[in-house]
């Protein structure tokens, strides 16, 4: 039968199936949205109506992006921010954010996610935790923008509930009400999730991080998703001034509420996961908890370094986030999964992590964290078409024969050649397809001044 899409030639072809299948001259055949067909170079590929060549190339499934603020990039590189920890960063930035509205949400969503897509990123989550008073149907407006350039989008309907003159860390200005939160949480999962294999848009529920929403919000919104099917995020245990909020407002470390609060449950995927110890590192990874590993974000705010290698060993779904675009900055998954892998050599020694294991975490590590493992973050018949298609050559590429994966990872730095998403490219030859970029970039920049209070 003839394909719709057929991708050829690869010089590798990645998998990361349940066999780890790595295909030399390999190929891959998309049909209806999906792979079709799969084969090395022994094996006949069908005929396609549109053929790409991957000569020279590395095909990976498309990145998986499991933690992100797209509206942050409102504020990146933002200069008092550039010496603060967790707390004072968000304190100084919480009254910029408070000025989002639907246009600002829809172009942050829109540059933010055509930038993921240029790093090889076909799924991305993201963690709209603001939703300012008379700001609009914020969630709405972002899954517009995923809509229009074609990626396969999990935002959540993020929340804050626990202002400071409660013992919070947000101003009242941003949070919300638990049951306004939950009433809307309810019609965001009646509107956009979609339950059916190869779906483009699913809802879960994020309570944003203990420090900005109330207990009863944490055991509610569990009770919701239960109830509801979906799925849970939140930050969790992120540096040491998160634990020792913890201590001082709940009398508990973060892996204890996170149980106490109805949280430790193979529903739910953290962002972040610095500080875990042994014993919690066990206790996460038996109830099948998922974690977004954010290295570069980490790194900046000298959060710590996360415990992945043992996260992982544990049984725990490590996956990759670029994070906030104002706490990392970058939105490269390519960057993340580099810096991922230097910092388990780091904490665990030079053999504890190579390349394979920085792109399983891009993968199927974070097809783990949204519940959708064999169906994204794989190249096997069944999953979706999501491919990523990386180039091999080059001066920074030169001697680096021996080992594919690791020469993607190890040289560069790199971006996607082309990004496939459904079958269809988004990124053709290193730039964006779509005809809109320019126009974007210049209101992106319209909005950025107005949010930043500094001159257009
Ligand atoms: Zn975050």
């Amino acid at each position: 039968m003839s394909a719709e899409l057929l991708i050829r030639n690869a010089r590798l072809l990645a998998t990361v199936d349940d066999a780890r299948r790595e295909l030399a001259g390999g190929w891959v055949a998309i049909t209806g949205g999906l792979v079709s067909a799969i084969g090395s170079s022994m094996d006949p590929a069908p005929d396609a109506a549109e053929t790409i060549d991957a000569t020279d190339c590395l095909v990976t499934p498309g990145l998986i992006n499991a933690h992100h603020h797209l509206f942050q990039n409102l504020t990146r590189a933002y200069p008092p921010m550039t010496r603060a920890p967790l707390f004072g960063w968000l304190k100084v930035l919480y009254p910029l954010w408070a000025a989002i509205d639907e246009e600002a949400v829809f172009t942050s969503a829109w540059v933010g996610l055509a930038e993921l897509a240029l790093g090889g990123c076909t799924t991305s989550t993201d963690h709209l935790y603001l939703h300012p008073r008379g700001a609009g149907d914020l969630l709405a407006a972002e899954i517009a923008a995923a809509v229009d350039l074609g990626m396969r989008f999990h935002p959540t309907r993020g929340s804050m509930s626990l202002s400071e003159k409660n013992g919070g860390l947000p101003p009242d200005i941003v949070v919300q009400d638990d049951d306004e939160i939950l009433a809307d949480s309810e019609v965001a999962v009646e509107r956009f999730h979609d339950r059916t294999h190869g779906a483009m848009v699913r809802i879960a529920l994020a309570p944003c991080s203990p420090f900005s929403v109330t207990e009863q919000l944490m055991v509610r919104s569990a009770e919701l998703a239960e109830r509801l099917d979906v799925r849970l995020h939140t930050h969790f245990a992120e540096n040491a001034e998160d634990d020792e909020f913890s201590l001082t407002a709940f009398g508990c470390r973060p892996m204890e509420y996170l149980e106490r609060t109805g949280w430790c449950t193979n529903r739910t995927w953290v962002a972040h996961c610095v500080m875990p110890n042994h014993d919690e590192i066990h206790r996460l990874g038996a109830a099948g908890v998922g974690a977004a590993h954010c290295p570069s974000s980490n790194l900046i705010l000298a959060s710590g370094i996360a415990p992945v290698v043992d996260l992982r060993a544990a049984g725990v779904h490590v996956g990759l986030g670029v994070d906030g675009s104002s706490s990392a900055d970058s939105g490269s998954l390519w960057l993340e999964a580099r810096q991922a892998m230097l910092l388990a050599k780091l904490r665990n020694g030079a053999g504890a992590g190579d390349a394979r294991m920085a792109l399983e975490c891009a993968t199927v590590g974070g097809a783990g964290c949204l519940g959708r493992i064999g169906e994204i973050g794989t190249l096997s018949v069944g999953a979706v078409g999501d491919v990523a298609i990386w180039s091999l050559t080059g001066p920074a590429f030169a001697g680096a024969i021996a080992d594919p994966i690791e020469a993607w990872l190890r040289c560069g730095p790199v971006a996607a050649r082309d990004t496939i998403v459904r079958g269809r490219g988004i990124v053709r030859n290193g730039a964006l397809v779509s005809s809109d970029v320019d126009q974007r970039l210049s209101e992106h920049r319209r909005i950025a001044a107005r949010i930043q209070r500094l001159a257009d």
